[in-house]
């Protein structure tokens, strides 16, 4: 019996985070998040060489 049907959430009413301001004065957009991650890491290896940051730090830092 089907009796609890719980945390079917659509991917579309998710959160999605797609902006990051950098510390240094760089704003950067993504489109999505999968976007604004590879950008962000992008951006952190040309301007911040030793600076990496995982998926979860990055976009818990944007928004
Ligand atoms: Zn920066």
């Amino acid at each position: 019996m089907l009796s609890a049907y719980a945390g079917a959430v659509p991917v579309s009413l998710r959160d999605m985070k797609t902006r990051l301001n950098c510390p240094c004065g760089e704003y950067i957009v993504g489109t999505d998040e999968d976007d604004l991650v590879a950008k962000v890491q992008a951006h952190l290896a040309a301007e911040h060489p030793g600076r990496e940051y995982d998926r979860e730090s990055i976009l818990f830092m944007a928004s």
